[in-house]
């Protein structure tokens, strides 16, 4: 029911020019959500990052704040949830949580995500005068959502993070049948302005990962996050491909294990087996989880193995295990690194202590790799199949630029509260002012 004294307003706290640490409020009918508490990714690790300054969100003192919606699993969405008191609920997806806490073994550092309530693909709930419905997209997240929020008469559809050119159907999905009559959309725009390339697909990424495997004699280490479970999936489609043998650490296994899907590869899958890092078996032995080396010793393949017949395996890890590799001589000259995370990791200073450990090994680095963010041409497709009153830039650099790609452009300042207008009253006025100027 349309009302008109209290209309839905939006304020973007943190990302309207800002790649990270999104957080956006929401308020209708006395009402209000949050949508992401990310941390910033200009916070280094041991950086104090406080949450934005909304009403109850630190002390529950606000009764008119319902809920945090977390739309996935990376720091940037969600790493401020710690700070959030402990009566405000908080919604995320169920493997995404479940992920975020089976890897705090490996990465302590990481906040906890233990939600209240769990966002289910297609699932509308209500959260006082809100109507919430998550959409799953596809991203380098598992379980990420996209959500539209409905109060007031007014609909807001936001994007979370998302991609089309990964193995999902969930965009094409949401291209056939987009959420109808969204009045604004929130679209994240991490490549808008900062383009210089389309992404390549995930499927690229494994037809050019096994090429580079067969033409490898020796050991394969490929580089890369242990939560990036379609990486997970690309390398093993990619390995049996070259006819070789994946060997995943436990922090992967440990995480696929946690998405609950019996379709994603784990020890026991054909042709997977584990290979420990040094590091986590001190973690195992220090914490004294003794089940966790328990529960994959049948699969378990030994540095000695590796020295003995590289050209049986592919590794996947992250980069202190290619540092292991390279010194123990697993990975020599004749194998081969293969970087498959952003390449702006490897500028910085270890990135450039990998690279000199490789290159005085011997070793090729080699980079297979695709974004988790939709290039600005399938952006303009969702865009055009959601056709909202106004587009709203979040998590980009790159918020003057929207007007150049996306009709109905509207960038926003982080702070600052607009309404969401109906969907036809912005429509009669655009013709006349299109595409509004950040201001
Ligand atoms: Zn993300």
């Amino acid at each position: 029911m349309t009302s008109p004294a209290s209309p839905m307003r939006v304020r973007v706290h943190r990302g309207c020019h800002e790649v990270g640490g999104s957080c956006v409020e929401v308020e209708a009918e006395g009402a209000r959500l949050v949508l992401d508490v990310g941390r910033p990714l200009t916070a280094g690790p041991d950086d104090l990052a406080a949450l934005p300054d909304v009403p109850g969100l630190a002390d529950g003192s606000d009764p008119s704040l319902l809920g945090v919606l977390i739309s996935h699993g990376h720091l940037d969405h969600y790493g401020l949830v710690d700070q959030v008191h402990s009566s405000v609920p908080v919604f995320a997806g169920r493997a995404a949580s479940a992920i975020v806490e089976a890897a705090r073994f490996f990465s302590p550092r990481g906040p906890a995500l233990r939600p209240t309530g769990y966002l289910v693909d297609g699932q509308t709930f209500a959260l006082g005068p809100f109507r919430v419905t998550p959409h799953l997209v596809d991203h380098s997240a598992f379980d990420a959502y996209a959500v539209v929020v409905e109060a007031a008469g007014r609909r807001l559809m936001y994007t979370g993070d998302l991609r089309g050119h990964g193995r999902k159907r969930s965009f094409a999905r949401m291209l056939a049948a987009p959420p109808a009559g969204i009045d604004a959309l929130l679209m994240e725009g991490t490549h808008v302005g900062s383009e210089r390339h389309e992404p390549v697909t995930e499927s690229r990424v494994e037809f050019d990962l096994a090429a580079t495997i067969r033409s490898t004699a020796g050991l394969a280490m490929v580089a890369s996050s242990a939560q990036n479970i379609d990486r997970l999936v690309t390398v093993y489609r990619a390995a049996r491909r070259a006819g070789r043998i994946l060997l995943v650490d436990l922090y992967s296994a440990t995480v696929a294990e946690a998405t609950g899907r019996s379709t994603i590869p784990r020890p026991g899958f054909p042709g997977l087996g584990v290979w420990m890092p040094r590091r986590q078996r001190v973690q195992v032995k220090e914490s004294g989880e003794f089940h966790r080396t328990a529960a994959v010793r049948r699969y378990r393949v030994f540095t000695e193995e590796l020295v003995a017949h590289p050209e049986r395996y592919v590794v996947l890890g992250g980069s202190s295990a290619a540092h292991e590799l390279l010194r123990d001589r697993a990975l020599t000259a004749g194998g081969a690194l293969v970087w498959s995370m952003w390449s702006g990791y490897l500028a910085d200073p270890s990135g450039g202590r990998l690279r000199e450990a490789a290159r005085s090994a011997g070793v090729p680095l080699v980079e297979h790799h695709t974004s988790g963010h939709a290039s600005v041409r399938d952006l303009g497709r969702l865009a055009a199949a959601v056709n909202p009153g106004r587009l709203v830039p979040i998590h980009t650099q790159g918020p003057q630029q929207f007007a150049e790609h996306f009709a109905n452009a509207a960038p926003q300042q982080d702070g600052a509260w607009w309404e969401v207008a109906p969907h036809r009253a912005l429509a009669s006025s655009s013709a006349a002012s299109r595409s509004p100027r950040c201001p």
